[in-house]
């Protein structure tokens, strides 16, 4: 029987609400929209609303793959929805973002995974708000690169897209994808655009080693990505996969040393980091501001 650890001191949260985000969570309840920040109950919350940037997930709440790590529900997912980019572009101006990240589930039922819907919703948030920064974390694409071109022809300031884990580890915790197919979607967006920062996120605390963590960021680097970001994977329920190791503080700092010395432009690692947290100074942050 394995046990679970209890969690250290420096992964309690501080509940800290501020009059930005009281006004975001009035605006959340009016609109029928959904962030991953309320539904996976992240805990940067506070801080990320109260900076005005939020993740919204779009293609609906249901996804077809089941990752082990992952708290979506996993199922047949819901009809399209054709105005979802208007309603999201709706909050963001309601919202007063500074920086929106849009992502989804993954839709496998779709032949497109839904590409034309988050190139739609890039188009509407600029539309509305040309200075807000639009990052979208995107699945796949069951490794389609006309969908993916798709969407990198809509312009987002970050293609994000998560290889998760380290290698030996990627097919236990990942559910259908594959760590090779996420170095090659990363390297076809830079190549179809280099203009566009790529970004891509590591959960440590899987069973991975350091070195496997390092072996990984030299694997982001050999396709160009800019931005990577580390944090401590915390198990969502009873049935998720345990946690293996709360990384410290310390050696946090030292995964960010390590690749900021390999290339990447912004290294953000920590133990509440999550792929969007911070997502506005991490661009600033990449563009030397
Ligand atoms: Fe939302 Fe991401 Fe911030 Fe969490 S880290 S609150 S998911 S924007
Ligand atoms: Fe969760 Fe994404 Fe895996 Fe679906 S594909 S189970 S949303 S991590």
């Amino acid at each position: 029987q394995e046990q679970k650890m209890s969690r250290p001191d420096w992964l309690k949260i501080k509940a800290k609400t501020g009059d930005n985000y009281k006004s975001l969570k009035e605006i959340m309840r009016t609109q029928s929209l959904h962030t991953v920040c309320e539904e996976a109950q992240c805990p940067n919350i506070y801080e990320c609303w109260e900076q005005r940037t939020a993740t919204f997930m779009i293609l609906g709440d249901i996804c077809t793959r089941a990752c082990r790590f992952c708290a979506v529900n996993t199922g047949r997912p819901t009809e399209l929805d054709l105005r979802e980019p208007k309603r999201v572009a709706d909050a963001v101006v309601a919202m007063n973002l500074q920086h929106v990240v849009v992502t989804s589930v993954a839709r496998d039922d779709l032949a497109d995974g839904g590409a034309s819907v988050f190139a739609a919703t890039i188009r509407e948030i600029r539309k509305r708000v040309p200075d807000c920064g639009v990052e979208v974390l995107i699945p796949d694409f069951g490794g389609n690169w006309d969908a993916l071109k798709v969407v990198m022809d809509a312009s987002p300031d970050i293609l994000n897209h998560n290889v998760e884990t380290v290698r030996r580890l990627s097919d236990r915790v990942r559910s259908r994808a594959k760590y090779e197919r996420t170095l090659e979607l990363l390297r076809q967006a830079k190549e179809m655009r280099p203009d566009i920062r790529t970004k891509s996120s590591i959960m440590v605390g899987l069973g991975e080693s350091m070195e496997e963590v390092f072996e990984t960021m030299d694997d982001l680097r050999a396709v160009a990505v800019d931005i990577v970001t580390i944090g401590q994977y915390l198990q969502p329920t009873e049935k998720h996969l345990l946690v293996e190791k709360f990384y410290t503080p310390t050696e946090f700092l030292r995964m960010r040393g390590e690749g900021l010395q390999r290339g990447f432009a912004h290294v953000e690692s920590g133990p509440m980091v999550r792929s969007s947290y911070h997502a506005h100074e991490q661009v600033q942050r990449a563009d030397g501001k």
